[in-house]
């Protein structure tokens, strides 16, 4: 079955605001095993949405619209919709009810135009809106659905979740299963070199890859008739990529994101951790403590911005600074170590960069970063290049510093057990 989305609003098409409500609709249609083949955008203007709306339906089985089903004059996708699909608005009583409730609840009184929203194509699913005024609607015409949501981000994904999600699963009996692998300190085209050949002879499952930060996702989907099927299809492609991607795996959890793979490596394995941040002001603690539990692993930090600082902190030596720089080898690898001591960690990671936009030489451009990360005294240095501007520099160098932390951990103890036999 394929699916169009058709997103109302002028402030869409003069860029005032980001689409997001496609990006979302568009994930959660392919989750559900729906082709997308074209998303629009059309403006508040009646004759071109019916168009758009026209065309829609001669090639899809299923139009979702989002937005302009306020009560306001320029809100008019339940109008035109009911139009082109030959249907005449009629009163809704609960819906009107519901609205009345709305606003006595909030002490306000309704405007005229507020009963509109009450008007509701005849013969359609109505979608109970618990997040605001306006009703979702589900029509059906001609064996094609055309499906209506408001625009406000909170109210669609709401109604989506709760009643579009289950009405789509319910038109075919086949369900669709997916497992991501998650994978860190591998660059996008090299994952995807290394999974061409799947991508390429790919049926069921279908694997997609997805960059994120510093991370590559990828996805594996199966459709069977029911999930025990879809899992077991699923199953010998991870299995596959684990045998491809070994330990630049980090998680084929849904819900793990990076730092909470690094905060349950270090748990698992008795270990604190400390942070010495230059370039990225406390963005690495963050994130580390964003993960609930990590206080079991991450006792103090230090962000040490200027060259003082360092050396009065983390005890970086003065010819250090003066031969070498503070974005350098040589620093984060004293940074590491001071911090290290000066928390008495198991784990210190440090991070010293250029983010631009200025302060960038030949020899040291701007999104040169050095991260070292010490594991009980032995200590790694890496040198990165990041692309972007001042934000994605310093979240590219969080990413690389969490995915260094990782792999230090893993061979630290890889060494320490092989040593052992
Ligand atoms: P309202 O009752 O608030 O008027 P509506 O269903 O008529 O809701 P719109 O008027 O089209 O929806 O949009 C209302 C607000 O919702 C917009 O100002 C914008 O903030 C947000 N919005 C609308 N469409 C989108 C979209 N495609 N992506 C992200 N946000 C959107
Ligand atoms: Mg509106």
């Amino acid at each position: 079955m394929t699916v169009e989305l058709i997103c109302v609003g002028t402030e869409l098409l003069l860029g005032n605001i980001v689409n997001t409500n496609a990006a979302y609709l568009a994930e959660k249609c392919a989750g559900l095993g729906l082709s997308c083949y074209f998303q629009t955008v059309v403006g508040d203007n009646g004759e071109r949405l019916g168009m758009v709306l026209e065309t829609a339906l001669g090639r899809s089985d299923i139009v979702i619209l989002s937005g302009g089903l306020g009560p306001t004059e320029d809100d008019l996708t339940k109008e035109v919709t009911a139009g082109v699909c030959k249907k005449s608005l009629v009163m809704h009583e609960p819906s009107r009810e519901a609205i009345r409730c709305y606003f006595e609840k909030r002490g306000i009184e309704p405007t005229d135009n507020n009963w509109k929203q009450a008007m509701l194509p005849e013969g359609c699913i109505v979608l109970e809106n618990h997040n605001g005024t306006a009703p979702g609607v589900i029509m059906e015409t001609e064996g094609k659905r055309v499906i209506l949501l408001p625009g406000p981000p909170g109210e669609l994904c709401a109604m989506f979740e709760e009643s579009v999600a289950p009405y789509l699963a319910g038109l075919t009996s086949r369900v669709i299963c997916s497992q991501t692998v998650k994978i860190c300190g591998v660059g996008e085209s090299r994952a995807e070199t290394i999974v061409r050949d799947l991508i390429d002879s790919q049926t069921n499952p279908t694997i997609a890859t997805y960059a994120k930060t510093g991370e590559v996702h990828i996805r594996v989907t199966a459709g069977a008739d029911d999930k025990k099927a879809a899992m077991k299809l699923i199953k010998p492609m991870v299995k596959e990529l684990k045998h491809r991607f070994g330990n630049d795996i980090y998680t084929t959890e849904e819900d793990v994101t990076l730092e909470k793979a690094v905060v349950d490596l270090l748990q698992a394995n008795d270990l604190t951790v400390t942070c010495a941040e230059s370039c990225t002001g406390g963005l690495l603690s963050a994130r580390l403590i964003n993960v609930p539990g990590a206080s079991e692993v991450y006792k103090a930090g230090v962000v040490t911005y200027s060259n003082k600082a360092k050396r009065r902190f983390l005890n970086v030596k003065k010819p250090t600074l003066q031969k070498h720089g503070a974005v350098s080898e040589a620093t984060a690898k004293e940074m590491a170590k001071g911090a290290a001591l000066l928390t008495k960690a198991d784990v210190a990671v440090a991070v010293t960069g250029i983010a631009g936009p200025d302060g960038g030489t030949e020899e040291k451009p701007v999104g040169l970063v050095y991260i070292a990360c010490s594991v009980k005294g032995e200590t790694t240095v890496k040198r990165y290049v990041f692309s972007g501007n001042r934000g994605k520099v310093r979240d590219s160098a969080v990413s690389a510093a969490l995915s260094l932390t990782r792999s230090c951990v893993l061979e630290y103890f890889s060494r320490v057990t092989f040593g052992k036999k």
